[in-house]
């Protein structure tokens, strides 16, 4: 292992968060590093479904106020994104290592060391960026899998799905885009847990992030009234169930998944022959060996993405501070909340 020079920063992971962190840091002046395993910036957007739609219009999918061209109005697609955050990257001039992180240890220092396959680096700061939507989560009610299967996070578009019928796991935005898209060239059956409520992308001529910002409950804090609240009944936006229904059977939330069979809370059992799991994501921390930063159950201890590890940040995290943190519009301020911190 060649061991490379110090940092005063290093920012692990170079989606929109980690370039937005860039962006406030550059304005401080503050010297730093980024590292990220992709090979190209915007990869993570490319890498989604192709029919995927934003659900921010473009006036509200934007990092730092950087414009994006088109209709303001509109909803831009994947590829615009991944287009939009390389165009950022280059247009401000910020750098990004491509090299993958596999441990982050402290040592008796208190110095980082930040390790990739073949260098380990020192720095005296940290911020991890390595994005909320990383690692699929698909859970534990299988016993033998139905003929075919995929996490929402590989599916492309129907031409990968084999001929039969297909059970859509998790009814959340996702599961239903997915749901109109399949219900064209299969039978789709999609399970839902508890139905969200739905939320549509304008109301009365104004976008809902609009409406949202202007009486200030985007702005709410995550450890608000409101933003607690919010926190627990996180709406679908756009498509609506009713989208859906004329073509795609709702099913009760599933209970288990046997010898080809899926089996449902209600009783009802159904032979099925693909899944797919829209059932989300979930942090793994594994990689990050120093004590102190999760609680008894796994979860990260932060205050709106400063830990309790002196000198340890993260950004890009769900409800990091408010209910935008985690969507482009509104990483940029936590960027510079974390960039003051950092200075
Ligand atoms: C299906 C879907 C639809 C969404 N729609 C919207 C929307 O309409 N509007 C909106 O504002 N937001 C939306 N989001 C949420 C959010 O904007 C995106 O998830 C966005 O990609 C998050 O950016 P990020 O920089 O935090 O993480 P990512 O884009 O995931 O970037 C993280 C980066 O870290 C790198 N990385 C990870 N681990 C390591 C490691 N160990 N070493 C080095 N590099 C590493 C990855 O290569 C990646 O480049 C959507 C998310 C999903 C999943």
């Amino acid at each position: 292992m060649s061991y490379s020079m110090a940092y005063d920063v290093i920012i692990i992971g170079g989606g929109q968060a980690g370039l937005a962190l860039e962006f406030s840091l550059k304005q401080k002046n503050i010297p730093f590093v980024i590292l990220d395993e992709n090979e190209q910036t915007g990869m993570s957007w490319r890498k989604r479904y192709d029919s995927l739609r934003l659900f921010t219009p473009r006036s509200y999918s934007q990092l730092h106020g950087f414009y994006l061209k088109g209709d303001p109005k509109g909803f831009p697609d994947n590829n615009e994104i991944a287009d939009y955050l390389a165009a950022f990257k280059i247009q401000n001039e910020l750098p990004v290592h491509r090299e993958k992180v596999i441990k982050l240890t402290q040592n008796e220092r208190k110095q980082f060391l930040v390790t990739t396959p073949n260098k380990m680096y020192t720095a005296k700061q940290v911020v991890i960026a390595t994005g909320a939507f990383h690692n699929p989560f698909v859970p534990n009610v299988q016993e033998g899998t139905a003929g075919f299967e995929i996490h929402a996070s590989k599916y492309q578009n129907p031409s990968q799905i084999p001929n039969g019928n297909v059970l859509i796991v998790g009814a959340g935005n996702t599961g239903v885009q997915i749901a109109a898209e399949l219900s064209k060239t299969h039978q789709v059956t999609l399970s839902q847990s508890n139905p969200m409520k739905h939320v549509p992308q304008n109301i009365a001529g104004r976008s809902l992030f609009w409406l949202l910002e202007t009486f200030l409950i985007g702005r709410a804090k995550a450890d608000s009234f409101i933003g607690k609240m919010l926190r627990e009944r996180e709406p679908l936006i756009g498509n609506d169930y009713k989208t859906v229904q004329n073509n795609v059977e709702i099913g009760d939330r599933l209970k288990e998944i046997k010898d080809d069979n899926a089996y449902f809370n209600n009783g009802i059992s159904k032979q099925v022959q693909n899944v797919i799991w829209t059932t989300g994501y979930r942090n793994d921390y594994s990689w990050i060996q120093i004590d102190g930063i999760l609680n008894g159950h796994g979860e990260l201890l932060h205050h709106f993405g400063v830990t309790n590890v002196a000198g340890l940040y993260f950004i890009g995290l769900s409800w990091q501070s408010r209910r935008s943190s985690a969507l482009i519009y509104g990483v940029s301020d936590d960027a510079n909340y974390i960039a003051k911190k950092i200075q």
